[in-house]
């Protein structure tokens, strides 16, 4: 199938990336709730513990190791990665995606790089969208800002960040987060007009 031509439910699917402390997931809230589009996220499984707070099947679906193979064996993943060099798996669950169709909603999947790539191979009309700061150093005092990772927990997510964003233009668009309402409305437009080829 080709790029322009998306079976409509195949086209609706949109990856939003970029470095942790870019704003992504406050970015996300806001698009849930007032996109011009449906959106679903996606819940993604992960073998990292939970942080407090959290909670399995809403934050993530907490997986033991073998839990998390015996779904790979299976073929149950859109795409996997191990992240931040951490040790820990994440990946999306293809069965994610059927939630949000189901629904007629877009599947909106909040993941790291390695993972986009994956999407891509399988769904060449997947929005992809790569959420920056302006500057390296106004994103390491994000991170150091919100004072909820150690030193060498944020100097190995700076190191990712710089790797990723080698990456940023293998994505469709990329959005600058200096104002989280300038990048909402921006990806919002993005949404839409993408929407209105699917439609068309
Ligand atoms: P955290 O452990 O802080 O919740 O997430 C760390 C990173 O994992 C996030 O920046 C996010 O991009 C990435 N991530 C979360 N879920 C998935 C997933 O399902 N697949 C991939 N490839 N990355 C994920």
């Amino acid at each position: 199938m080709s790029d322009s031509e998306p079976n409509s439910s195949e086209g609706r699917i949109v990856v939003l990336s970029g470095p942790s402390g870019s704003g992504k997931t406050t970015i996300v809230n806001r698009l849930i709730a007032c996109a011009p589009v449906r959106l679903v996220k996606a819940i993604s499984a992960t073998t990292r513990p939970p942080r407090l707070g959290e909670a399995h099947g809403e934050d993530y679906y907490f997986l033991s190791l073998d839990e998390f193979q015996r779904r790979l064996d299976n073929q149950e993943f859109l795409e996997v990665a191990e992240v931040f060099k951490s040790g820990y798996w994440y990946g999306t669950l293809k069965s994610e995606l059927d939630r949000a169709w189901q629904q007629r909603a877009w599947a909106l999947l909040e993941i790291d790089v390695q993972g986009a790539l994956q999407v891509l191979e399988r769904y060449p009309a997947a929005l992809t969208i790569f959420l920056r700061t302006s500057s390296e150093e106004e994103y390491a005092a994000r991170l150091h800002g919100r004072g909820t990772e150690p030193g060498d927990v944020i100097r190995r997510r700076l190191e990712t960040a710089r790797e990723e964003l080698k990456n940023a233009g293998r994505y469709r668009h990329q959005v600058v987060n200096d104002d989280l309402d300038r990048a909402v409305a921006e990806i919002s437009d993005i949404l839409q007009n993408r929407e209105r080829e699917l439609d068309a």
